[in-house]
């Protein structure tokens, strides 16, 4: 085809001159006033003045790999559509980006490639940078955050103090994988079927070692009636968090142990052993305490210390249980401990129910857990399932304690409804569950043997990690004063450098004595430092307060600042990130409201989940050889067409399967859009700049209509729906349209001012999607300044409403014929139209109409006979 190069849309050319004046721009996509501090520390509490509303719009922040991924480029491109969008509605817009940027590839990489985590992270930061501004997404790089820098994750540690004096720090021993080869901790993903994922012939052990835990569960209540309030997050997301914190109430109510078992040793030489006054009640915590009259065996968990306390002088008993926490082990190595097959021993002692004084016979059993609930349960096998399984197979008594309230005689067992009524349970006889369930709360807190409890499924948060790449833990181990925290002005406690990583051998930073070797800040003796790092889901729990105040070397943030963006009114990520991170954050939240730090109790208004990027129906693999790399499609079709393309191709909430011809379909609906504006931009141009000069102007009429419906529909998308595919299409219409009017366009038929109007508009609704071509097109139709700071175009309803409606006409219930009438024609006018339309007179010919039903706007029912 042959193209004279000025007729050619050449988006390398063009991106690359807007990239280098953007980049030549810093305060292009600052909010106002500047978050761009004229020194390095700005902590001055100045109160953000500015006439317009506020918006704060991020999308997650990336792990810096090295390379974007299509997902990251389709999650971007929604939040970016938005960002440009409310800037030209005309608020004042905070759209940042930074880096999650610690964490074990860089250690890895580091034992590969023999390059230092920090070096081969930041070269990583810079060449995503570099893709990001290629892109070119409206980031203020000035608000950057990268948070494997000290001056950032020196407020991770700051925080950590706070919440170690608000009691929200702890340290106990948990469970960690541990691999004998490497002689290290390993991280769950670095546990591949049980095995090492460097040493495939080594098991993987559960060890015990004392980490640090925050108190997540002090907030598991507000954390959970915060989401009634989250109306603006997806469903799914506040049922996945309901679930994670997995509230019960029910009872906890104390068994105690019968006084006759308490002698140990063999027949041949009973020892009389006095259990601790701890050993002699069993707490148990039950959702169904109406059922307690059918507990026919307590069951512990092979770790609760009463089994310890019989085992001491059993020692077959010691050996039994020994074998059941090996299969708890195999099973939790395995990741799935719900599928354990469920073994139990019974100890030969027995526990009596509180309420009826019977004694029952207490087991050791595999499935219960030392950290849910108490870890004790009573067994209930009438009336639960598990229960139910566990009698059946060791022949422990079944009995019935509810009854259907109908149908009685049919009750299959296990009965697990609780719409029944109590037999079998003495004074409780005849009552229904639940009136059952408060008398007998009640009983137990009025003898002190049990009350009412909530529990949650929710644990805390370990974050302790035995590595590197992570923000250094701020404590110190003192012979003399046990954990002393590092004073706040010591802060950051700095990574060392140059250090050798190995991933064997213990944390590496163990292996530096300048970091480990301290004075002890209390007693000033020697001592040794902490070296556990914290778990990088600390760092993404608060980075977009940073946001709002980067630079501040006197706190986090600026409380005044962070009040003024907080709560973020769109947040946008993965739904992968539905527990851990948001859950992480909202806790984060929480606390620093109660540090007095902000007001706000939920980080973020509104969230949004954008589906992934997939390619042949299958999510893109190195292994499968479909991953198809941004910078390609850059390369070939320009940043402006990848970007629309990845909007345009499905709506954002679902999977988006990639086809390079649909990239290809956009590139050419852009070149065409290019041809239109250029060629008519000479008209444009000669237009008098005086507003609503074409309102008087008769000519492009239906154009005009076209493009006040364009706005309208896409102006309402982006208020709710987001289906940016559709506003897309909406706008490949407009040009349609516009290329078919190419004649009136050329021969002065529509009015300069109307051929101003429509091309000045279409580019401007083209800016938050295609931002590069549309900056460009607006410099060529004479706009003045940024694009981005453009108004956006206000839809006239007067304009867009359409001149003739279609209206259908049914005789007796069926479609005869579609009439046109004016849009506000009265029921009379309808009513005439449909009266004398052709196919209707043919039909009721010889007939007589009884009967005309108007549906102003829709319909005319004619009933003939
Ligand atoms: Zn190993
Ligand atoms: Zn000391």
């Amino acid at each position: 085809m042959a193209e004279d190069k000025e007729s050619r849309y050449d988006p390398a050319a063009i991106e690359k001159k807007w990239q280098e004046r953007w980049a030549a721009d810093p305060k292009l996509y600052a909010a106002d006033p500047a978050l761009h501090p004229v020194d390095d520390d700005q902590s001055t509490g100045a109160p953000i003045s500015t006439s317009k509303p506020k918006y704060y719009v991020i999308e997650m922040l990336p792990y810096p790999s090295g390379q974007l991924h299509m997902g990251h480029v389709r999650n971007y491109a929604i939040g970016d559509a938005l960002a440009r969008q409310m800037w030209m509605r005309g608020y004042n817009v905070l759209h940042p980006m930074g880096w999650d940027a610690f964490g074990l590839p860089a250690e890895n990489a580091a034992l590969k490639n023999d390059t230092p985590p920090r070096q081969w992270t930041l070269g990583n930061v810079a060449a995503m940078k570099r893709q990001m501004q290629r892109i070119g997404y409206s980031y203020d790089w000035a608000t950057e955050v990268t948070t494997c820098l000290p001056d950032y994750y020196r407020w991770n540690q700051w925080f950590f103090l706070r919440m170690y004096e608000k009691g929200l720090v702890y340290r106990k021993k948990s469970k960690v994988n541990w691999c004998p080869e490497c002689a290290t901790v390993l991280a769950n993903e670095q546990v591949i079927d049980g095995r090492c994922w460097r040493h495939e012939d080594t098991q993987v052990e559960l060890r015990d070692l004392e980490q640090w835990f925050l108190r997540t569960t002090a907030y598991a209540q507000q954390l959970l009636d915060g989401l009634d309030k989250l109306d603006g997050w997806p469903e799914k997301v506040r049922t996945m968090q309901r679930n994670w914190i997995g509230r019960s109430e029910g009872t906890e109510v104390d068994f105690f142990l019968a006084p006759d078992d308490i002698v140990g040793g063999s027949t041949d030489e009973p020892v009389v052993v006095t259990p601790p006054p701890e050993a002699k009640r069993i707490r148990v915590f039950t959702t169904r305490i109406d059922t307690i009259f059918g507990a026919t065996s307590l069951q512990l968990a092979p770790e609760h210390p009463l089994v310890a306390f019989f085992a001491s002088f059993d020692s077959a008993l010691r050996n039994q249980v020994n074998m059941l926490l090996d299969e708890q082990k195999k099973a939790r190595e395995a990741g799935d401990l719900g599928a354990i097959e469920k073994h139990g021993i019974p100890t030969g002692k027995h526990a009596i129910n509180p309420y009826s004084g019977e004694q029952i016979p207490i087991w050791v059993a595999n499935y219960v857990l030392m950290d849910y609930g108490t870890g004790a349960i009573m067994s209930v096998p009438a009336h639960d399932e598990r229960d139910f399984e566990f009698a059946t197979k060791y022949g422990i008594e079944i009995r019935q304690v509810i009854q259907p309230v109908q149908n009685q005689d049919e009750a299959k067992l296990p009965f697990v409804s609780e719409d029944g009524i109590l037999i079998n349970s003495g004074e409780y006889n005849g009552k229904m569950c639940a009136e059952a369930q408060t008398l007998l709360q009640k009983a137990a807190a009025r003898s002190a043997f049990g009350e009412a409890k909530v529990i949650f499924r929710l644990k805390d948060w370990g974050v302790s990690r035995q590595r590197y790449w992570g923000t250094p833990i701020p404590f110190i181990h003192c012979e003399r004063d046990g954990l002393v925290p590092v004073p706040d002005d010591q802060l950051p406690v700095v990574l060392p450098e140059n250090i050798e990583i190995t991933q064997q051998g213990g944390s590496p930073l163990a292996r530096v004595p300048d970091f480990v070797n301290v004075t002890c800040p209390k007693c000033g003796g020697p001592a040794r430092r902490e070296t556990d790092t914290m778990d990088t889901f600390v760092d993404s729990s608060w980075y977009f307060y940073r946001y709002t105040d980067p630079k501040n070397t006197r706190a986090p943030f600026d409380p005044a600042k962070a009040g003024y963006w907080f709560p973020i009114d769109q947040y946008i990520g993965g739904v992968e990130h539905a527990i851990l991170h948001l859950i992480y954050s909202r806790f984060w939240t929480r606390v620093m409201r109660d540090l007095g730090m902000i007001t706000n109790d939920e980080p973020a208004t509104r969230l949004f989940t954008q589906g992934m990027v997939i390619k042949d129906g299958a999510k893109m693999s190195k292994s499968k050889g479909n991953v198809i790399s941004p910078d390609d499609m850059v390369a070939r079709y320009g940043a402006d067409s990848t970007r629309m393309y990845s909007l345009f191709a499905a709506p954002p909430d679902r999977d988006l399967d990639w086809q390079e011809d649909g990239v290809a379909g956009v590139s050419r609906f852009l070149s065409r859009v290019w041809r239109l504006t250029t060629k008519y931009a000479p008209i444009a141009r000669s237009a008098e700049m005086a507003q609503n000069s074409s309102e008087t102007q008769n000519g492009g009429a239906a154009l005009r209509r076209k493009l006040h419906q364009t706005i309208a529909k896409i102006t309402l998308d982006f208020e709710g729906r987001w289906h940016f595919n559709t506003c897309v299409a909406a706008i490949m219409e407009l040009v349609n349209e516009l290329q078919a009017a190419d004649a009136q366009l050329a021969s002065g038929e529509i009015p300069a001012p109307v051929v101003r109007e429509l091309l000045t508009s279409l580019v401007l609704l083209l800016a938050p999607f295609a931002p590069f071509l549309a900056a460009e097109l607006w410099e060529e139709l004479g706009g003045e300044g940024a694009i981005l700071r453009a108004p956006w175009p206000k839809s006239d309803p007067g304009l867009a409403k359409e001149d003739e409606i279609e209206i259908a006409v049914q005789i007796n219930g069926k479609l005869i014929s579609v009439v046109r009438v004016a849009a506000d024609a009265d029921a009379k006018v309808i009513e005439a139209a449909a009266l004398t339309d052709e196919k209707v007179r043919a039909r009721s010919a010889g007939k007589s109409i009884v009967k005309v039903i108007v549906v102003p706007g829709r319909a005319v029912n004619l009933v003939v006979k």
